[in-house]
């Protein structure tokens, strides 16, 4: 424990072990190291696929062709030691988009169904604060009887018609 700037022993029970605050700094320091630049170069699908020959990563650069515009592909890194694989090739990544997008379609709402949806989840919206709505027009009624009741006994006191008790 540290004091006035002077460590002493403490004797205290410990909020957690000794070894796993070890650990943690160690943790720690892994993550401040700094990463290879390679692997800060950002690619939108690096990690999701695998080579469909030898199910190996697939990885991603970037081209500049002559005009200028920048392309970015993604080939087999073909690092499977038991298999040495075939494939030569360099896919676009609008050409991986595109077939995302085919996969997804087959799985998505229709337009219809999502239109029904949305139209039944406002109209059970619109339902729920009409009940509100009503809920607290009754509230208010009953709040003005009362007032009103009040009014009546206050000056039916006041006019000595009534005792305090
Ligand atoms: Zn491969």
């Amino acid at each position: 424990m540290r004091y006035n700037g002077e460590y002493y022993e403490g004797r205290h029970e410990p909020i957690i072990t000794k070894k796993l605050f070890d650990d943690v700094q160690e943790v720690m320091k892994q993550k401040s190291k700094p990463q290879k630049p390679d692997k800060m170069k950002f690619f939108l699908y690096r990690g999701l696929f695998r080579c469909g020959e030898c199910s190996y990563a697939i990885t991603a650069d970037r081209k500049i062709k002559k005009s200028g515009k920048q392309y970015t592909y993604y080939y087999c890194t073909k690092k499977n030691p038991n298999h040495k694989c075939s494939q030569n090739v360099f896919t676009r990544e609008e050409k991986i988009l595109s077939q995302i997008n085919e996969v997804l379609q087959k799985v998505s709402l229709s337009n219809d169904w999502a239109d029904w949806m949305i139209k039944k989840l406002e109209r059970e919206k619109e339902e729920k604060v009409q009940s509100s709505r009503f809920f607290a027009q009754k509230i208010e009624s009953e709040i003005k009887e009362i007032d009103e009741k009040l009014e009546k006994l206050m000056t039916a006191y006041l006019e000595n018609a009534l005792s305090l008790e």
